[in-house]
């Protein structure tokens, strides 16, 4: 029965001959007559989470907290665990995850598979730099293994190839809350975008701009923050656009009028909650 599972970029559409979860991190890897890839969250823009006429084994049920640490801040989970769900625990306690992307609907097992970049790829690397041990479940058994191994060095990044993560160990970093003091500032050329660059990732922790492809002197807006003292303000219902838009609403008359309106931001200093600003794309659901 083939098992309509997407990624990210909906493209390409393959099938897939099972999709069989993963719900015990003790079992042995399921059998199947065909080849294995795991599946987190199937967040990849591209197909590297696909596997044409194979079998995926998806981990949104390998879902548990293993061990916390809260002084040293080392926290240890299954695999499929979200970075969304590990926020949620950590921040009240003053820590972070080192490395976030831009959504937080991606798994622990994805995040190093693919080793993930976040808006502080300038000061801490990537996010498999962070990850102290894992265990793999492959067809031969089970291996723990950490940085400075061969099996560790090639899972990192390793595209799902090497064998399942059934859970990682990361070290977390402490902060002083759960907002940002985030910086806006407009620019109107390349020029200026590099120079605000190279200051930029000398002083700040996080650094990410928006750019008007239509604009021929590279018009954009710079964005760049800390990590600032407070709370976190309650979430908001979440946006939810439970169909398709019609291709030709995303065309070159619109997304002119989409960047016009965008480029009006103005230069501000602002404290604001981390959730929006590391994940923007994350209010709106589907
Ligand atoms: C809105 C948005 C913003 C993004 N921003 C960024 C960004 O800023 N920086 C960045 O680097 N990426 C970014 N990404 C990409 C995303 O972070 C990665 O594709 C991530 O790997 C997705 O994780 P996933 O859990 O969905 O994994 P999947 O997409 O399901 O799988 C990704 C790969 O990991 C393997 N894998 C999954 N689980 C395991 C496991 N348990 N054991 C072994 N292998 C496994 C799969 O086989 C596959 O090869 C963004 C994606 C979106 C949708």
């Amino acid at each position: 029965m083939p098992a309509p599972i997407e990624s990210w970029g909906r493209y390409p559409v393959l099938q897939h001959l099972a999709a069989r979860p993963v719900v015990w991190r003790s079992d042995p890897l399921a059998v199947s007559p065909a080849s294995l890839l795991p599946f987190g969250r199937g967040r990849s823009y591209g197909d590297c989470c696909l596997n044409e006429g194979g079998t995926l084994l998806t981990t949104r049920t390998l879902d548990r907290f293993i061990s916390f640490d809260p002084s040293a801040g080392v926290l240890r989970c299954e695999a499929g665990v979200s970075l969304g769900d590990i926020l949620a625990l950590i921040v009240p306690r003053g820590w972070f995850l080192p490395v976030v992307p831009g959504t937080s609907y991606v798994s622990v097992g994805g995040a190093i598979a693919n080793d993930i970049h976040g808006k502080n790829h300038h000061r801490v690397g990537t996010f498999g730099r962070h990850v102290r041990r894992l265990e793999l479940l492959r067809s031969d058994g089970r291996v723990e293994c950490g940085p400075g191994e061969p099996l560790f060095a090639a899972t990192v990044a390793g595209l799902g190839l090497t064998g399942l993560i059934t859970w990682a160990e990361l070290q977390l970093r402490a902060v002083p809350g759960a907002r940002i003091k985030v910086e806006t500032i407009p620019f109107g050329t390349l020029t200026e975008f590099f120079a605000i660059a190279d200051e930029s990732d000398a002083r700040f922790e996080y650094t990410v701009a928006w750019m008007d492809c239509f604009s021929r002197a590279g018009r954009g807006v710079f964005f760049r923050g800390d990590h600032a003292e407070g709370t976190a303000t309650p979430a908001v219902t979440r946006l939810s656009v439970p169909f398709e838009f019609p291709s030709m609403a995303l065309n070159p008359l619109t997304v002119r009028a989409f960047n016009a309106v965008y480029a009006l931001k103005r230069r501000s200093t602002r404290v604001v909650d981390a959730n929006p600003f590391f994940f923007p794309l994350d209010a709106v659901a589907g």
